[in-house]
């Protein structure tokens, strides 16, 4: 990396953070809009990366992961360079929604134009200042609306350093994600740019749990790629690869009863949750197609037949999964107390 570290036209020195405003657009009454962004830069080389957060507007869990990481102390030891913004989509973080205000989704976007549409220009001012300048990358999800998942990681599996970094950041579940057009991460990977997406949690929610198992992620990954010193005492957890997931629907429309949450470890024909009218009548049941652990989860109880349920993901030994699941949970428990 050469000596000189630009962003949006503000040169960062050695031993230097900067919080940076990168102009996107303005609202209808001429109010700039920007990106915020804080670029950490350590005292000596090493690799630069980004940590985004709110790609989809109220998915703010990552955005307390970006602001906590960015307190802790450890990066005073930082080499090369972090680059965090705690929200990417600011329309859609201010109007609580997944979207822009032209209703385009920002994760279907990318590489995105100078002169295409809103959404468009944002992702290449993201692709242009950010990306292009990293050599690794992690972006922070949650479930949709009214969705819940488990943390996971979903990498592209065929790039040796994004599998070797999705087992480092070291979460029991890694979904090797198909790359969807137009995500940030497909644009990435044309790059050459190592990216794991974390997913944890539910849309316009802070999860603690999530926030720290999101958080002990990053800096993990820091670790690894020299960013950061490697810990004395690394605990290693067992991480397992998913061969497939599917979404369970709603067979019908009601109120949905759980009798599994999410985490759990559901058998081949297991009731997973009963549909009933508001009388309390049954309308139908949900039942496991094969055996795997619940991943996401739909949290609200009132349901249109059609409507996604239950994510499930299939294991070779699905036990361990669940078992490695319990384990970061008490960790993370413990880590409390500490
Ligand atoms: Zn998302």
């Amino acid at each position: 990396m050469t000596s000189d570290f630009k962003m949006g036209g503000v040169s960062i020195k050695k031993g230097q953070r900067s919080k940076i405003e990168l102009a996107v657009s303005s609202l209808y009454d001429g109010t700039d809009l920007s990106i915020p962004v804080e670029v950490v830069r350590g005292k000596e080389d090493g690799p630069v990366l980004f940590i985004s957060a709110a790609i989809h507007g109220d998915e703010i869990n990552g955005t307390e992961i970006v602001s906590r990481i960015l307190k802790n102390k450890s990066l005073k030891k930082l080499k090369g360079v972090l680059i965090a913004i705690p929200v990417v989509n600011i329309f859609g973080f201010n109007m609580l929604s997944r979207y822009l205000p032209d209703r385009r989704d920002l994760n279907r976007s990318f590489p995105g134009s100078l002169k295409g549409s809103l959404a468009a220009r944002l992702a290449n001012i993201f692709m242009k200042e950010i990306v292009k300048k990293s050599t690794h990358g992690i972006d922070l999800h949650t479930g949709a609306i009214h969705r819940t998942n488990l943390p996971q990681i979903r990498a592209c599996l065929s790039n040796a350093e994004a599998k070797r970094l999705a087992i480092e950041f070291g979460v029991p579940v890694i979904l090797n994600s198909t790359i969807r057009d137009g995500s940030l991460r497909e644009a990435a990977r044309r790059r050459d740019i190592p990216m794991l997406l974390f997913e944890g949690g539910e849309a316009l929610r802070f999860d603690e749990k999530i926030i720290q198992i999101g958080m002990q992620g990053c800096f993990s990954v820091m670790q690894s790629i020299g960013m950061l010193p490697k810990k004395k005492h690394d605990v290693r957890r067992e991480i397992f690869i998913s061969w497939g997931t599917q979404w369970l629907r709603s067979p019908t429309s009601g109120l949905i009863h759980n009798l599994k949450e999410i985490g759990a470890h559901v058998k081949e024909g297991d009731i997973l949750g009963v549909i009933t009218d508001q009388f309390g009548t049954s309308r139908g049941e949900i039942i496991a197609p094969f055996e795997g652990i619940i991943i996401g989860q739909l949290q609200l109880p009132l349901v249109n037949g059609g409507d996604a349920l239950y994510h499930v993901a299939s294991f070779h030994n699905t036990r361990k999964v669940q078992k490695s699941i319990k384990q970061i949970e008490e960790d993370i428990y413990q880590s409390f107390y500490d």
